[in-house]
């Protein structure tokens, strides 16, 4: 059994480990992408037609209604190479956008 340093509460394991009684929580700061200006914003720079392909094939590939917020994963070269040159749709939103890390999320609303 684990206790705190500060105040000798057991710890309590989420994740990892963490003093219930101490460490307050802070809520989370994410970026969140609109994703439909992202599409507007990478045809207009650019790559004439992106909005609808894209935006067709994220309508295939995910899951999500209006007014929802959905992880998109960066393909790797080799689900460019499984799944079809259409995924590299995906890794242009990363790139123009600098997106660091393999998932971003975006909501989605109309
Ligand atoms: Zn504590």
């Amino acid at each position: 059994m684990e206790k705190c340093e500060k105040c000798g509460t057991e710890l309590k394991v989420y994740y990892k480990w963490f003093c219930p009684k101490c460490e307050k929580p802070e809520p989370k700061v994410q970026t969140i992408y609109n994703l439909i200006r992202c599409l507007y914003y990478i045809e207009a720079n650019g790559h004439p037609g992106f909005k609808k392909t894209a935006w067709d094939y994220i309508g295939e590939t995910y899951n999500f209604s209006n007014d929802t917020v959905i992880g998109i994963y960066c393909p790797t070269e080799e689900d460019i190479t499984d799944y079809g040159d259409d995924s590299k749709l995906i890794s242009l939103i990363f790139e123009v956008f600098d997106i660091e890390g393999d998932t971003a999320l975006f909501e989605i609303s109309w």
